[in-house]
């Protein structure tokens, strides 16, 4: 079966006892047993609920792995991730991970006693010599939010691997239509759904998927033992928007590139960041191991006034934190969502105080277009 085919089918067989094309929403905090010791296989919805086995078993087939677990948030999700670990593990992750990751390592989980180097994973072999000998997971994003570099996943699963070390990737600005890490050798993949997984900008939501049973198993004794889960409703609406994901990132890419080609001829922005563009670094990487280049751009203005002006006269981007709906937005890192990064940290990342990001959504892209230029 191909991509669109298992996002619209797998997990989303008819009911079996209504019909109902859709997959029920099981509102429930329990289920009834028949007599003590005997029961239909679910018990309590912290550990299970139907419409969320259904959603965990769509994005299993669409990312292709062996499970998944459904959780609360993205941080969540990458919380329950990092606590595949034990005190006195350290953790390789990116440097330009997103903010809200770093904050959990910085200011809870270093409490703990694992330990966290941050390092630019553009290049490889800086990977490989980070390894220290308790390195026990390889934790990288790509594209990066928001300065969209690239690493390898393939070639930092197999330095992992010989570490003995989990690898992890965060798919949440690809989505699995675009990239799918466990293909090329990831052991871990998570997502924030609250992006291009669920897609309309209404839900908070996140998701783990790996491709080896015994990481299954301990993800599913930490989804229920901390309990971080999401509601029913939210695993209901991810499995709405399974269905149209294809679609929609096919026509986020079609935008985005064509916003960034336009963007890279315009005086009045310093430089672009897409990787689309034949002047972005890793293109060639980008083009082996995605399927397009999705609808995030960073753009930098040059200054802090201009991106208040500019971002102001926007009508159809709307100014706003997140990313991934059907509608565009825009956010100044500096002050949105990279306030927790270091300002030192933050500079030598080019998060400067004229970058701003797009969004890049699915409407007219003439209409988005000439937004743009009026605002320029
Ligand atoms: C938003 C985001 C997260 C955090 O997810 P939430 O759903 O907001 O908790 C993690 N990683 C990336 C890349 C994100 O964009």
């Amino acid at each position: 079966m191909k991509f669109s085919t298992k996002a619209i089918h797998v997990g989303q067989e008819p009911d079996e006892q209504t019909g109902a094309v859709t997959v029920p929403l099981y509102q429930t905090s329990t289920y009834a047993q028949e007599e003590i010791g005997k029961h239909k296989g679910w018990e309590y919805a912290r550990t299970q609920n139907p419409t969320r086995s259904r959603w965990e078993q769509c994005l299993t087939s669409m990312e292709g792995g062996v499970a998944s677990f459904a959780f609360a948030s993205g941080m969540a999700a990458i919380d329950a991730t990092l606590r595949l670990l034990s005190s006195g593990d350290h953790v390789l992750m990116a440097e330009d991970m997103y903010g809200g990751t770093f904050r959990l390592a910085e200011r809870v989980l270093s409490r703990f006693g694992l330990t966290f180097s941050y390092i630019d994973m553009r290049d490889v072999g800086n990977v490989e010599s980070s390894v220290l000998p308790n390195t026990r997971m390889i934790f990288t994003e790509t594209p990066t939010n928001p300065m969209m570099s690239i690493s390898d996943i393939g070639a930092i699963s197999e330095i992992a691997r010989k570490a003995g070390a989990f690898s992890v990737v965060d798919n949440t600005f690809a989505s699995p239509y675009l990239q799918r890490p466990l293909e090329l050798g990831a052991d871990v993949v998570v997502h924030s759904a609250t992006k291009y997984l669920g897609g309309h900008s209404d839900l908070v939501h996140g998701i783990v998927a790996t491709r080896h049973h015994h990481i299954a198993d301990q993800l599913k004794f930490l989804q229920n033992a901390a309990g971080a889960v999401p509601g029913p409703f939210e695993c209901w609406l991810c499995l709405r928007s399974a269905k149209t994901l294809h679609v929609r990132m096919d026509r986020h890419s079609e935008n985005a590139l064509r916003i960034a080609a336009w963007l890279e001829q315009h005086p009045g922005v310093i430089k672009v960041y897409y990787p689309g563009l034949h002047s972005h670094p890793q293109h060639e990487l980008a083009k082996q191991q995605m399927n397009g280049f999705g609808g995030m751009i960073s753009i930098d203005l040059g200054s802090m006034e201009r991106a208040v002006e500019v971002t102001k006269k926007l009508k159809i981007f709307c100014l706003a934190e997140s990313l991934g709906g059907a509608e565009s937005l825009v956010c100044h890192p500096v002050t949105m969502t990279h306030g927790s990064v270091p300002l030192e940290q933050r500079l030598r990342l080019g998060i400067t105080d004229g970058l701003i990001r797009l969004s890049v959504g699915i409407e007219d892209i003439d209409d988005l277009i000439t937004d743009l230029a009026e605002a320029l």
